[in-house]
């Protein structure tokens, strides 16, 4: 058994839905389950209607026009039009600010729409399939709209009842239920992570991740022109990666995956027969000591620094209290004695706190850096891996100013001035990788 997700832009044009229903056929032995995104763009669209719609404005022209094209392109015969006016009576209902609540209710249809276009199809093909809202058949969260947390009791139900379907299911990505019976979602781009609690619940064998790209890469493409496809990484290496800026892979993905070891392969549905990346819990010794370099610009840097800090047991912990009680992400972290250094990814978020901030030592503040990383289980255990790092940067006049290297000694992080950061990343990649 496997699981397959294609994400909306493998989904975005007729000719790519039968793109991918062509890559699903060729797979059936393997007892593919599949989860779709909604078709791209659709989501996007969805809100932008909804949020005129309670401002008064109801128009789905757009969103009709585009699964119009793809039905009848693909010449199937389906309940799209249902769901849609279903949608519009929805939004029509609307009035005011959209709470998140009604916003997932909204954008669920992305999803419903596409995957009972997808299994009409596959249908017309001569397969028999059958598009399954995921909360239909057990996906349950919190109430959380928006970012809603799953529910443990999801990977029985799941189980169970998938196991009484014959036909080849055809599941929607990112929406679920909540104890209330509320349509919920995860966050943006949560397909891949209810594809991974899929493959959880039945035991997957795999699950391919099918994109728009080749895998995952050794540094962006658009910066590094030779950049690579990485074959194999762990886990730990995509996770460090994703959060850093490379957007092939959803963070949370990895832990349903990560927990129940079970590979994720990242496909390309234009190249299908390229081998992409696959991700794996623990991937074999590897010759490379690094695998990828990465980059996230736009990062703000705090740096607070008092005297209070020496030998003052709880500091820490009041100036992460500051943070964590306005619910701001702190990405990267480098202390001494005297100071805080950290790094937010939105300099916004920092106005109500400041005062707060203030009264814990001297603050500054300064936007417009770019956390770069260097990713490799290589660099375990070797001495000296970090000199090389140094030693490119200071020949091309890059000045570091924060460096950290988290327990996991997989990756080693700096920050520089974001007019530095590609220049960074293609003098680093051309040292590892030439
Ligand atoms: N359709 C949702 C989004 O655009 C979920 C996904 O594509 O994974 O974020």
């Amino acid at each position: 058994m496997i699981v397959m997700k294609f994400g909306g832009t493998s989904l975005g044009s007729a000719e790519r839905i039968k793109k991918a229903a062509t890559i699903i056929q060729s797979k059936l032995d393997d007892k593919p389950t599949i989860v779709l995104s909604a078709i791209g763009g659709v989501t996007d669209l969805l809100i932008e209607a909804t949020n005129r719609a309670a401002e008064g404005k109801v128009d789905i022209s757009a969103i009709k026009k585009k699964h119009l094209e793809i039905v009848n392109e693909l010449g199937i015969d389906t309940s799209v039009f249902a769901e849609l006016d279903e949608f519009e009576t929805l939004i029509r209902s609307y009035s005011g600010e959209v709470n998140r609540m009604q916003m997932d209710e909204a954008v669920s249809f992305g999803e419903r729409i596409c995957t009972k276009i997808m299994a009409a199809y596959l249908i017309k093909e001569g397969v028999p399939a059958k598009a399954i809202n995921a909360y239909d058949i057990g996906m349950a969260t919190d109430g959380q709209h928006g970012n809603a947390t799953l529910l443990d009791s999801s990977y029985t139900n799941l189980k169970n009842q998938l196991s009484s379907i014959s036909e080849l299911a055809i599941i929607t990505g990112f929406i679920a239920k909540s104890p209330q019976g509320k349509i919920t979602t995860f966050d943006r781009g949560g397909s891949d992570y209810t594809a991974a609690i899929i493959g959880a619940a039945i035991g997957a064998k795999e699950i391919q991740i099918w994109t728009d790209v080749t895998g995952v890469m050794s540094a962006d493409p658009r910066i590094v022109s030779n950049a690579h496809t990485i074959s194999e990484m762990s886990f730990d290496e995509a996770a460090e990666l994703s959060y850093f800026g490379a957007k092939v892979l959803h963070p949370k993905t990895i832990l349903p995956a990560v927990e129940h070891d079970i590979p994720v392969i990242v496909l390309n549905t234009l190249d299908p027969t390229v081998m992409g990346t696959r991700i794996v819990n623990k991937s074999e010794e590897s010759k490379e000591i690094v695998k990828a370099i990465s980059g996230k610009k736009g990062i703000t840097v705090v740096n607070v620094s008092t005297s209070r800090m020496i030998a003052a047991p709880g500091f820490l912990a009041d100036l992460f209290g500051v943070f964590a009680k306005h619910q701001i992400s702190v990405d990267m972290l480098a202390t001494s004695e005297v100071s805080v250094s950290l790094t937010v990814d939105n300099a916004e978020q920092l106005i109500p706190i400041m005062d707060e901030l203030k009264a814990l030592g001297d603050v500054t503040v300064a936007p417009n850096h770019a956390i770069i990383i260097v990713v490799g289980e290589g660099f375990k255990k070797q001495i000296g891996k970090a000199a090389p790092i140094f030693e490119v940067l200071a020949q091309n006049e890059i000045h570091v100013e924060m460096i950290s290297q988290g327990a996991s000694e997989i990756n080693i992080g700096f920050v520089v001035e974001e007019d530095n950061a590609e220049k960074a990343v293609k003098v680093l990649h051309k040292h590892y990788f030439g």
